[in-house]
């Protein structure tokens, strides 16, 4: 089916900030309509005003030109706001092998701060002996980790 085939093309646009992450993977890409002379691709973004967004719709407009399909009209939705917990398990599993820890799956960032936003373990070595070098890491959604058993740094995607 057309629909499937769009999707699984859309499934190669990556993340600029975390290229081991598809737009499905995150959880960004919500939806795909095929109207009568467009494609139209609903997306949200992670966070309002990110870069990412930028390239991230150009990416998806220069792949699919690729695959012949040239009307494309993305529709950013704003509402409901990305959460860290529509990133899918394989997009955590992704993360996790290239060495950044998955958000928390608590919601404490969404649910008026019950719980704590702060990785389970290390993702390279899985201990749980961790301690937070800095709130801010290599972007602001990002905080910085060392693990105190491998003793290597390690990025957490904060949850959001
Ligand atoms: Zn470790």
């Amino acid at each position: 089916m057309e629909k499937e085939k769009i999707i699984s093309i859309l499934e190669e646009v990556m993340d600029p900030e975390i290229p081991v992450l598809s737009i499905a993977d995150l959880g960004i890409l919500r939806g795909v309509e095929i109207l009568e002379n467009e494609i139209r691709v609903t997306v949200t973004p992670t966070y309002s005003g990110c870069p990412a967004m930028d390239t991230i719709q150009e990416d998806i407009r220069s792949i699919l030109l690729k695959n012949g399909f040239d009307k494309v009209k993305i529709n950013l939705v704003l509402s409901p706001a990305w959460t860290s917990e529509w990133m899918t398990d394989s997009g955590r599993e992704k993360l996790e092998a290239f060495g950044i820890a998955a958000p928390a799956l608590n919601h404490s960032c969404t649910m008026a701060g019950t719980g704590t936003d702060e990785p389970g373990h290390c993702p390279l070595c899985h201990s749980e002996n961790i301690e937070m070098i800095s709130r801010f890491g290599s972007t602001a959604c990002k905080a910085l980790y060392r693990c105190l058993d491998c003793r290597e740094p390690f990025d957490y995607f904060k949850c959001h």
